[in-house]
Parts: structure tokens; C-alpha cells; sequence
């Protein structure tokens, strides 16, 4: 149903008419529902082909017998594993059901109609999406070469602004700040913004100068920096994130917070995760040769992709990627269009097992084969 014709819209708060849902990757099933064949790949949402580790399949089988019960809603055990891993305060993270819930917690504690936010052009969706459904204006600042440019970010930053997102690396682009620059941009920010560091990929990045923002948390009482346990630690399905910052803010994005938005398996499966190195480590292997299979099998083709550091990687089909991705579904090959982040003519493919690559790089060669 359209806007135009739901007779609901009059009713919505600020922000809900001009809202377009989030659009994710189609699920395997669906597709293979929709063409009647069995083995569909989906390199189209970024999650880790090798699924979760042992450590963290052992936790969820564990758990299975209580969840009659509700989760704990303050996840102690969780957050005491975390608080260890990081060497930070409890009191100074924040859990959510996905860090997408943290990213709408913060927009829920400090944006509402007549504030604003600023993130960038082909930033990850949801900044734009928790900002606009509370009802607060969106400043969109123009990226430069597909990333982040901090100085046009920068000069969109007025005393209307209450919260910066930024992605570190960015969804769909891949691309990514180094310390210098984005730990000065933080610090000329001024203390009545927060500033969102979202850290999805963060285990992925290998660059020398690629930073880890939590440590700077107490230098900046104003940053949240948001990690997941849907990528790296492949626990997608169960839905687990969290934010770090300073305890005073966290107590504010507590008080937004559903009581028990992580499920007992999300608690039991992330605490266990987070210790499982072998298993990061395997998948960021895996990714590192996935990446390279995939960006010069583009070469070969004569096609441009975004230089990235994620789990994914957008490339330029040479022409509207809206027909190239259905016959890439028509082949049972499942992407990412990314004409919604301003990238028409881009395709995002997340790396996925060797086998699964290799799928969709002879698809593609037959799609785009003169
Ligand atoms: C995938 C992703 C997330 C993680 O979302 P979850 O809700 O934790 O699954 C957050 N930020 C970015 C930029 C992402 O691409």
C-alpha cells in the first residue's frame, strides 16, 4: 500500500509520512520458494558464511531449557563478559536487540521534532530511518570518493545538532577513517552532540591506522560507539549489539529501553562469543581470501568496485544494476541493489564461502558478457 492511499497516514507521528521501511536482503528461502530450485546463495546482508563458532553454538544449546522464562533483563552476565573484554564499566554498555536497537535508542533519547542529525551521503540506512521516525530533521552532508568527508559533516553541525552518526567502516560502501582524522573530528564536536561511532565491521579491518573508538570513551563523554554480534561473530538470527559510552548517557538509553530486548539465546550465544578468537579469526581468514577472489574477478571483467575493509563489497555494474540484480536472482545468486543509498548503477556483495563467490562471479560474467 502507498503513502497516497493509506487512510492511516493523517494519523502518524511527525516524521512517519516521509518514512520508507527499510528494504533488507531477500531471504534464501523466499527465493527459492519464488524459482523452485534448492541451492540459492545470499552474499546480500553481510553476515558470516560460516554461521557462529562452536563456543557460542555450545551456549545456545545450554540455554535451550530456559526459555520458558524471561531473559535477564539487565543481562549481567553479558555485560560482566563484555565489560572484561573491553576493560570498561558494566554501568558503561548499553545492550540491544541488534545494534540497530542502540543506534534507535540514541535517537529515541536525544532526537525529537526541531533537532537535527547530520551523517553522510550513502551512510548505513538506519541513520536516516531512527532519525526521521522520531520526527527530527536529517542534515546530509556530501560524501567524498564514496566515504565519510568529516569537514562537509562538519559544517552541517549547528546548535540544533544532537547526534553525528558515523559509520566506521560504512555499510554499503566499505570505506573507512583513520585515527587521526576522525578521533580530531570527535573532539571539535561540541559536548551538547553526541557522536555515534558504529563499529559493525570493526574485527574485518585490518589497516594499521584503523581505530578502535572505545578506547577514546573517556576523553569524549559525548561519543557511543555500537558494536554487533550480527557480523564477524555470525549470530545475525538472534539479534545482539550493544553501545559503549559514558555511564551517564547509558543510564539515559536505559531508560528507553525495553526491559527485555536481548533473548536469553542472543545473552547466553554473545557472551560466549565474544571469547571465541578462533572463530573471528577463521572468518576474518576467510573474508580476507573471499575479497580477493571476488575484487579480482571484477578487474578481470573491467569492473570498478569500492576499495573496502568490510565484509562486503560494492561494485559498478557499468550500467542500472536494478535488471543485472534480478537476473542475478533469476541465477539464484541473492545481492544487494544500492540505488536506495544513491548508488544506481552499484551492486553489494558480501563475501561469502569460496564456492558461493564463485556462483556469483559466473553468473555475473554471463549477465554482462556483450
Ligand atoms: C549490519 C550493520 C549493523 C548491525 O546491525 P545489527 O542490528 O547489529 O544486526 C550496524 N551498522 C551497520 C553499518 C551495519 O552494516
Amino acid at each position: 500500500m502507498t503513502t497516497q492511499t493509506n487512510p492511516f497516514i493523517h494519523l502518524t507521528a511527525p516524521g512517519i509520512p516521509a518514512l520508507t521501511p527499510y528494504v533488507p536482503g531477500k531471504p534464501v528461502s523466499e527465493l527459492e520458494r519464488d524459482l523452485g530450485i534448492r541451492d540459492a546463495v545470499k552474499l546480500a546482508s553481510n553476515e558470516n558464511p560460516l554461521g557462529p563458532g562452536p563456543k557460542a553454538r555450545k551456549a545456545i544449546a545450554a540455554v535451550l531449557g530456559e526459555i520458558g522464562r524471561y531473559p535477564d533483563g539487565g543481562g549481567y552476565e553479558l555485560r560482566r563478559v563484555l565489560g572484561e573484554h573491553h576493560g570498561i564499566a558494566q554501568s558503561a554498555i548499553t545492550i540491544g536487540n541488534g545494534s540497530n536497537d542502540v543506534l534507535d535508542l540514541v535517537a529515541r533519547t536525544f532526537l525529537c521534532p526541531g533537532v537535527e542529525s547530520v551523517f553522510s551521503e550513502h551512510a548505513f540506512a538506519v541513520y536516516a530511518i531512527s532519525t526521521r521516525a522520531v520526527g527530527a530533521t536529517a542534515r546530509v552532508a556530501k560524501a567524498r570518493d564514496y566515504g565519510h568527508d568529516l569537514d562537509a559533516m562538519a559544517g552541517l553541525v549547528t546548535d540544533r545538532t544532537r547526534v553525528v552518526w558515523i559509520a566506521n567502516p560504512n555499510n554499503p560502501t566499505g570505506t573507512w577513517l583513520a585515527a587521526e582524522p576522525l578521533k580530531s573530528f570527535v573532539g571539535s564536536l561540541p559536548r551538547t552532540c553526541m557522536v555515534v561511532v558504529d563499529e559493525a565491521y570493526t574485527e574485518y579491518v585490518g589497516e594499521p591506522d584503523f581505530p578502535d573508538a572505545t578506547r577514546w570513551l573517556e576523553g569524549f563523554p559525548n561519543l557511543i560507539v555500537t558494536r554487533t554480534f550480527s557480523k564477524a561473530h555470525g549470530l545475525a538470527a538472534l539479534r545482539v549489539g550493544y553501545g559503549l559510552s559514558d555511564p551517564r548517557v547509558g543510564e539515559l538509553l536505559n531508560r528507553v529501553r525495553q526491559p527485555f530486548n536481548v533473548n536469553a539465546l542472543a545473552q547466553a550465544a554473545a557472551a560466549a562469543a565474544i571469547g571465541d578468537r578462533e572463530h573471528v579469526r577463521a572468518s576474518v581468514e576467510l573474508n580476507r581470501s573471499g575479497m580477493r577472489q571476488l575484487t579480482e574477478a571484477f578487474q578481470r571483467m573491467g569492473l570498478d568496485s569500492i576499495p573496502s575493509v568490510g565484509n562486503f563489497v560494492t561494485v559498478d555494474v557499468g550500467r542500472p544494476a536494478g535488471p543485472v540484480h534480478h537476473d542475478l536472482l533469476r541465477r539464484g545468486v541473492i545481492v544487494r541493489p544500492v540505488a536506495n543509498y544513491g548508488l544506481p548503477n552499484h551492486l553489494r556483495i558480501s563475501i561469502g564461502l569460496e564456492e558461493e563467490n564463485a556462483r556469483l562471479i559466473a553468473a555475473l560474467e554471463d549477465i554482462l558478457a556483450p
